[in-house]
């Protein structure tokens, strides 16, 4: 640690919390000025704090959590290379202090990837489900049927001018061995190359501890969204971080993972809302997602609800023969209409709710 930044820190904490913040954020606002009229405009990015010496930061709707103790940062998902390249030059700027942690909530590539950036000071810790997911499946592996549509050549693997969609967007984080096709092998794991796997892994719960601050990972057990996902709960300041199966003041995530092979399917109601409980009797104050708002455990309450009042009038739409269209059209949710994704999400909740209750 920089004692002239330790001490300034001691003397004048809240200078450099908001002073320098300002600076920061007046210095960011003129690059953007600038940048807008040569580059495309990035991600929204900010960093605000959410308690004492914890912060939240954003990369457009993806969100992470950082906690700055006096030897080190412990930070949740580095999300990616380039969020995490803008995060590590804040840090250095505003803290003068390396990421000695980094927690990930789960292996998924749109909060897992950029590790890579803090692996000079960093541990990574996750669980340890996480080390099957992001194994490479054996050679012969073919192609995902959602892929091999685009293999129009039919010679098994996808080359840069077949792949669209995600498989276009994210071509190089799939190309593992960056040979310049996509096989079976790495369609089927993921876009996953800037993932950094858990050197520390753990299975029901696991004690982070860094100056004088201790962080708790626990497994939620195995559940719709992916079985290697961890609640990252902060002692003090009291705060969880819960990433895409909970989310506060958002409504859920497309048509709940069903019938999405990158998460763990469909069928795990109430697996989802029994980990959804367990979060409830935790000790915190405040919680924070990968999406969504900061709130406390009534967020998290309400997001359960959401989803059990959903359920019982899909379920009472199907006892009454209401075909999908018309229950989209007359379950309405409007408690919830406040909610980020409200009106771009409800109805593929609908239809997620729909297609668990049939199977
Ligand atoms: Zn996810």
């Amino acid at each position: 640690m920089n004692p002239d930044l330790g001490e300034l820190k001691m003397n004048n904490k809240s200078f450099m919390r908001y002073g320098f913040g300002l600076i920061i954020a007046f210095i960011l606002a003129a690059c953007a000025g600038a940048q807008d009229e040569s580059a495309e405009e990035g991600p929204e990015r900010s960093i605000i704090e959410i308690g004492d010496d914890l912060y939240r930061a954003q990369n457009g709707g993806h969100y992470t959590v950082f906690l700055v103790t006096d030897e080190g940062i412990i930070l949740s998902d580095p999300i990616n290379t380039s969020f995490s390249t803008w995060l590590k030059a804040e840090l250095d700027s505003r803290f003068g202090l390396p990421v000695r942690y980094v927690l990930y909530s789960h292996h998924h590539w749109d909060h897992a990837s950029g590790g890579g950036v803090f692996e000079e000071t960093a541990q990574f810790v996750g669980h340890e489900n996480m080390i099957g997911q992001l194994a490479m499946p054996p050679a012969d592996t073919t192609l995902p049927s959602d892929a091999q549509g685009m293999d129009s050549n039919g010679n098994g693997q996808l080359e840069e001018s077949e792949a669209s969609g995600f498989y276009g967007a994210q071509f190089a984080l799939f190309d593992e061995d960056a040979n310049g096709v996509i096989n079976g092998a790495e369609a089927t794991r993921g876009a996953l190359k800037d993932v950094v796997p858990p050197g520390i892994t753990y299975r029901d719960r696991l004690i982070v501890t860094l100056g004088g601050k201790s962080v708790e990972l626990i497994h939620t057990g195995n559940m719709s969204h992916t079985d290697d996902m961890s609640i990252i709960r902060f002692v003090d300041p009291s705060s969880i971080f819960v990433v895409d199966w909970i989310s506060l003041g958002r409504v859920p995530f497309r048509t709940l993972f069903v019938n999405n092979r990158m998460t763990q399917g469909s069928g795990m109601l109430d697996s989802w809302l029994n980990a959804i409980r367990m979060a409830e009797q935790l000790d915190y104050e405040t919680a924070s997602g990968g999406h969504g708002v900061v709130g406390d455990k009534s967020d998290v309450t309400a997001f359960r609800h959401y989803l059990e009042e959903m359920r019982e009038q899909v379920a009472e739409g199907i006892a009454a023969g209401q075909s999908l269209e018309d229950m989209q059209a007359s379950i309405l949710m409007e408690p919830y209409s406040d909610w980020i994704n409200y009106d771009t999400h409800r109805t593929l909740n609908v239809e997620g709710m729909y297609d668990m209750l049939i199977q």
